[in-house]
Formats: C-alpha cells, sequence, structure tokens
C-alpha cells in the first residue's frame, strides 16, 4: 500500500495561509480514503496511516479553529453510510418454505392441500431437487437482465446485479419470446467438484477454505468487488417467478419449461406425481442419487402443479400452502463428550451444551452440541466422558441424541444440573411444569444483559453491523452499553464518559467511524422490527408483524397493552382477536409493557435518538376490503372457511375470531349461530357468501 507522508512542519509552525490550503488538501484526501474504505471496500492506505491523516487535521484545527471548514473530516464522524450493498425491496416477497421431515409430514401436506381446495383427488405436484445454496432473484425487462437481488428478509434484499452478471450461467439476455417484466427466481450455487478446486486454491494462497459449496456460493455471491466473484465457479438454477407481467403457463411444469426456453439450466431430475406414492418414490429416488449429482441437496420440493390452484392456496406468513420441502435425514456421527457448559439466554433460561471432541457430519466439523434442557440428560442419562451419538440437520444446530452405553468408561456419574446461575450466581429455579430452569438474576445478571442486547442489535432486529458478541460483551464490562439506549448514545460517550474506542487496542478511527455510522443508519426502525427487538417473550418475528400490522403505531400498540390491563375491556378484545395471538402470548404482552423497566428502555430509546416509524403495510392491490376486519361465521359452500379467510387476508382485510364492534363485515354462510344476531345487534354489515363472493370478486 502507498502511504501518505505528513508535511512535517509542526501546526504551530503554521501560517494561516499553509494551514488553509493543508486543511482543504487533508478534507479532500481523507475524503477519497472514506470512499475507497466504505464504497469499495478496497482501502489503499493502512489504518494506521490514515489516523494520522485525521490526527493532523485535528491538530492544525485545534491551532487554528476559526480555519475548520464545513466538509472537515473531523465534523463528518459517523455520516458515511455503511458499507456494503444497496437494499432493493422486492415487489412481490420472496418466500421461503415449510419443512416435512417424516412421510407422513409429506402426505399430510398433500392432503391438506385437497381439503383446502375441495378437491376430491389429491392435486398433481411436481417434485424437484432442493438445492442447498443461495436464492437469488433476477428482474428482466424486455428481456434484459436489470437487477439482481439476494433473499434478505424476504422483503427486502441486497442489490448483488453487478456480481451476477459474472455467472455464466446467468442469461443476460432471454431468448425465446418473455414477458415484458420477468423476475426468475431460483438458486446460485456450486457445482461440487468446482467447490473443491475452489478450495484447494484458497489453501495453496494460505486462505481459509469454505466449509460447504452453499458457503462459498453465498461468501463469493456477497462480495463487494464483482471481480473476485467473477473468479469463483458460481452457477444458477431458475425454479420459481416473482413479478410478471404476462403468465408464463397454466402449470408449474410448463413455466419451468418457458425458463429453461429463456435460456435457464433448471434443478433436474423434476418429475410430475400424481399421487402420495409417486411423490415418495421421488423422495426415495433422489436420496439415492443425491451422492451422484454434481450439486449439493438437503431434500426435495413438492409443488402444487396447477397455477391457479397456486395462487388459490396463498401463503401463510412466510412459506406458500402450495409448496413444501422435504427434508432428507439429518447425518450421524459418532464422538466423545468432553464437558457439558451452561449458556444462559436472555430470558435467563439455562442451556446445556455439549462440548465436543471435533468431529466430521456431513462435511461439517462439529465441536459443540445442543443437549435441549435438564430432563433431556436426565433421561438419556449424558454423562461426560461418555460416547455420544450426535447428529445435524441442515443448518439446524447440531444435537445429542443418544449415548452409546457399552462405550461408557467406568467410574462415571450421573451429570448433576446446576442450580445456581453459573455466570451471576442467583438461584435458577424450574417452575412447577415447565422444563426450563432459570436464572433469578435479572437485572443484574450479565449474561441475560448481554443476550438481550445481542438479540437486540441482531439481523432481523435492529441489525446492526459491527456489535458482535465481543465486543458487546466488552462494552458491558466497562459499563460503556448497559442497556439499548446506550448503543445509539457511544458517540457522544465516547472520550467524555469513557475512553476513546479509536485508542483501542486493535481499533482505528475508521474502524470507529464504521461503527458508529451503522448504528446512524439504524436510529429510524420500523414498528415490526422494534417490537421483535424488545425481546418479549414468546413474541418472534411473526408475532411481531402482526401487532405492528394491527396497532400501527408504537404509541397506539402501548396504549392498547394499557388498555388491555382489564379484563373483559374492549382492548383486550381487540388484542384477542388478531389471529395468532392467543392468551398466554397476550399474558406476556400486557406484563412486558406495563414493567415500569422496559417502559423506561423505550422512553431512553426514544430520548436518544431513535425514531419508531409507524407500519407502513405492503401494498396490496387497492381493494374494497383492504384494512377492513372481517369475521366468517356458518358453513360456506364454494370455498372453504381456509380458503376464504387467506383470500380475505391477501386483499389486505383483517380476519377476526369473533364479532365486536370494529367488525366492518360478517359473512354468513349455512347453518349460522349467535354471530349473526350479534352482528345485527351492533349494526354490523353482514353479507350472504355471494354478496362476499362478489365484493372481492370485484378487484
Ligand atoms: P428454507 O431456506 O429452508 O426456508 O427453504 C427455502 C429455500 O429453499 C428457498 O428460499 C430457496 O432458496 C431454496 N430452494 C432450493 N431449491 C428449491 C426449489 N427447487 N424450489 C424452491 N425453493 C428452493
Amino acid at each position: 500500500m502507498a502511504e501518505p507522508t505528513l508535511r512535517n512542519t509542526p501546526a504551530d509552525s503554521l501560517t494561516p495561509d499553509e494551514a488553509a490550503r493543508e486543511l482543504a488538501a487533508l478534507a479532500a484526501e481523507i475524503a477519497h480514503h472514506d470512499r475507497l474504505y466504505h464504497q469499495h471496500d478496497a482501502p489503499e492506505i493502512s489504518d494506521a496511516a490514515y489516523d494520522a491523516l485525521r490526527r493532523r487535521n485535528e491538530e492544525i484545527e485545534a491551532r487554528f479553529p476559526e480555519l475548520r471548514r464545513t466538509d472537515s473530516p473531523s465534523m463528518t464522524v459517523g455520516a458515511s453510510p455503511a458499507a456494503g450493498f444497496r437494499k432493493v425491496a422486492h415487489r412481490m416477497p420472496m418466500l421461503s418454505l415449510g419443512n416435512a421431515f417424516a412421510r407422513e409430514e409429506a402426505a399430510e401436506f398433500i392432503e391438506r392441500v385437497q381439503r383446502f381446495l375441495n378437491l376430491k383427488e389429491p392435486p398433481c405436484c411436481v417434485a424437484e431437487p432442493k438445492v442447498d445454496g443461495l436464492s437469488c432473484s433476477l428482474r428482466y425487462e424486455d428481456g434484459l437482465l436489470v437487477l439482481a437481488a439476494t433473499r434478505g428478509d424476504g422483503a427486502e434484499g441486497e442489490d448483488v446485479t453487478e456480481n451476477v452478471r459474472t455467472i455464466a450461467d446467468v442469461p443476460k439476455r432471454l431468448k425465446d419470446s418473455p414477458p415484458g417484466v420477468i423476475e426468475v427466481r431460483g438458486e446460485v450455487y456450486m457445482d461440487r467438484t468446482e467447490f473443491l478446486d475452489l478450495n484447494r486454491r484458497q489453501q495453496e494462497r494460505g486462505e481459509r477454505p469454505f466449509a460447504n459449496p452453499r458457503n462459498a456460493a453465498a461468501g463469493s455471491l456477497r462480495q463487494l468487488d464483482p471481480r473476485i466473484t467473477a473468479g469463483r465457479p458460481l452457477r444458477f438454477f431458475g425454479y420459481a417467478w416473482g413479478e410478471l407481467s404476462a403468465q408464463l403457463a397454466p402449470t408449474q411444469w410448463e413455466a419451468r419449461q418457458r425458463l429453461k426456453e429463456f435460456g435457464f439450466a433448471l434443478n433436474e431430475p423434476a418429475e410430475r406425481c400424481d399421487t402420495v406414492e409417486a411423490i415418495l418414490a421421488y423422495y426415495e429416488r433422489i436420496q439415492v442419487l443425491r451422492p451422484s449429482l454434481s450439486f449439493d441437496i438437503d431434500g426435495v420440493v413438492y409443488k402444487v402443479d396447477r397455477l391457479d390452484w397456486q395462487e388459490r392456496l396463498g401463503f401463510v406468513s412466510r412459506a406458500p400452502r402450495w409448496a413444501i420441502a422435504h427434508k432428507f435425514p439429518a447425518e450421524r456421527a459418532q464422538t466423545r463428550l468432553r464437558e457439558i457448559t451452561i449458556q444462559v439466554g436472555r430470558t435467563g433460561a439455562l442451556t446445556p451444551v455439549a462440548e465436543l471432541e471435533p468431529v466430521t457430519v456431513g462435511g461439517v466439523v462439529v465441536s459443540r452440541a445442543t443437549l435441549h434442557n435438564e430432563d433431556e440428560i436426565q433421561r438419556k442419562d449424558i454423562r461426560v466422558g461418555d460416547q455420544v451419538v450426535i447428529q445435524r440437520a441442515g443448518d439446524v444446530i447440531p444435537q445429542v441424541v443418544a449415548v452409546v452405553p457399552e462405550l461408557r468408561p467406568e467410574g462415571s456419574v450421573p451429570y448433576v444440573f446446576p442450580h445456581i446461575c453459573p455466570v451471576c450466581g442467583s438461584d435458577a429455579v424450574r417452575p412447577e411444569g415447565e422444563v426450563v430452569r432459570r436464572c433469578t438474576g435479572g437485572l443484574i445478571c450479565s449474561a441475560q444483559a448481554v443476550e438481550r442486547l445481542r438479540h437486540f442489535v441482531s439481523r432481523d432486529a435492529f441489525d446492526i453491523e459491527g456489535l458482535g458478541e465481543k465486543i458487546i460483551r466488552e462494552f458491558w464490562n466497562e459499563g460503556r452499553v448497559r442497556g439499548p439506549s446506550d448503543i445509539f448514545r457511544l458517540q457522544e460517550t465516547n472520550g467524555r464518559d469513557f475512553p476513546r474506542l479509536e485508542e483501542r487496542e486493535g481499533w482505528g478511527a475508521r474502524s470507529v467511524e464504521k461503527l458508529f455510522a451503522s448504528i446512524e443508519a439504524r436510529r429510524r426502525i420500523g414498528l415490526d422490527r422494534f417490537v421483535f427487538a424488545l425481546g418479549i417473550p414468546q413474541i418472534g418475528q411473526a408475532t411481531a408483524r402482526l401487532l405492528a400490522r394491527h396497532y400501527l403505531s408504537l404509541d397506539r400498540l402501548m396504549d392498547g397493552m394499557e388498555g388491555a390491563r382489564t379484563i373483559g375491556s374492549e382492548a383486550m378484545g381487540e388484542l384477542l382477536s388478531i389471529g395468532g395471538i392467543g392468551q398466554s402470548m397476550a399474558d406476556d404482552l400486557i406484563a412486558f409493557f406495563h414493567e415500569e423497566h422496559n417502559r423506561k428502555v423505550i422512553a431512553d430509546l426514544r430520548e436518544a435518538g431513535v425514531e419508531v416509524l409507524d407500519y407502513d403495510p405492503p401494498r396490496v392491490q387497492a381493494s374494497p376490503i383492504a384494512g377492513k376486519t372481517v369475521v366468517f361465521t356458518g358453513t360456506l359452500e364454494s370455498v372453504t372457511r381456509s380458503e376464504a379467510k387467506a383470500r380475505a387476508e391477501a386483499l389486505g382485510a383483517k380476519v377476526a375470531g369473533s364479532v365486536s364492534a370494529k367488525t366492518d363485515y360478517l359473512v354468513v354462510g349455512a347453518d349460522a349461530g349467535s354471530k349473526a344476531q350479534k352482528a345485527r345487534d351492533l349494526g354490523v354489515t353482514t353479507l350472504t357468501e355471494q354478496e362476499w363472493l362478489d365484493l372481492v370478486s370485484a378487484t
């Protein structure tokens, strides 16, 4: 790297003219290095040299404060955009898939579809290999590739267009006559032999090999420099689509053929199956073929063939109802259990972890596995020193399935689960009827506090880059970050209340700046992410989204929770009317928002400048029922209740289980009961099934 040479005239001896000239030069030079570092991930100078430039700038400014420039680097700390890819919102969400493991679950999927659509025969399905890579959406306009995005969280991914352009398998211009707009979705993956070659080259260059083809594909696609991606053997299979300006075909099978005509490689062998027996036979066949395929797979996928049926089936939360992944069984291995350690989670749960002699399972080295809980250890009588069987399935954390009793060393003793928290020493108690033992240390337990903070900054919550476990723990120990709002005050407290981060071992001005920038970028956050970040017991991402979608703003949500403390209140009725929220979740929510400490965390965050944005509902087609609350009662004739509900939700309505003053429409099928009477009493509009169908088909 070429290092810049600083002028060595001491700042004190500069004339004002010289100082002004040098400040201008420094501003330009530092901005140049910032750009290289942040936008191109390709710095030209070392951290130390960069820090020296900034220090020189500060010295001169300290001597000539009146010459400080408006674009001075000392004013711009934390303002640069976080390095990385541009975010892109998917016009149609990129979904995940439901999973089946047992044969029965695959059969149940077919039955579920049959019931939902009220069919006489099982639906014909396309069965195809489930490729173990990473999904990508490729947008073509007038046949030309204009955008490529990763899946991200399904709603928003990263723009990786330049990198995808380097993949030979991806057509830059489609053949045949594609629709004007088409988003082709599929999998970026790496061929097995090409993966092994790549790893050999990595090792020859002294670089770390990748754990498996999927990691290699992901690491290669997400390179900030497309030239690096170009040197990696990436490939692409097309198997699905997002936005389309014209339908491709009436069935999944024919749509696949169209993708092939446009120039895409398909994940083969695929098959059309008419019966449960046929899909299971396909599953067996692929399992046998698996080792001889040139790419990694982790199961097969069944998709309802008729696209009009897929449309009617729609999706539930993040997965389509019309498809399922049938995963292959987990891979197993045997090794020695060296030790059992206890992890303390953010809710204080004590989780036992098996520390193992490292062993390879399905190509990945495993040295830790979960032991779930106290009862599991006892039930399986797992002891330190035992030979244990561990298994690993896909991305799931490896687990200990059993011990091999014949190989038990002499003198081993049953494991005694601790009754005090290994981190803070508080009692760990296990309420009657629960499986989990919890630390009672609450706010004084550093493990809980650190885990809560980790959850707070995690990818699906505030998504703050650069605050890993180690740093959070260090910040917590120093007292620099004790609660979430301290994160947003890091810049303010740096050098004032705590030693300057820039002077920390291994840190430099740029890493600090980068951290501040990524915090800054998250000062405004969507309500759903915010609610998830709070770490309320039982409230995962999907429920947080439901709450956001219902209450729309943080203040309304908090008012609603306060009101719901009164049993039988309208606010309680409203909370329970949200599909997916039951009494136990409601209790946790109400308790959480009532707890003084939690209210303070929220108030502190707001005071530290965090702005929680009102929920912005995904654009649904303008529909007469968008935003309305609908209740169904009685037996519907033309569609099943589930289908009617799914359709209403897809059109932006909320479907509630009981009639209240907030209900907009009650749809009354045959043999309706008391709900119809209640609706009449409350003056709610009631619709017959036909009136309802007319209303929704008008969209
Ligand atoms: P999961 O990541 O387990 O939720 O599984 C969903 C993912 O499987 C999708 O996002 C795709 O990336 C991937 N996938 C692999 N092969 C297929 C396939 N043939 N059809 C649909 N999805 C697939």
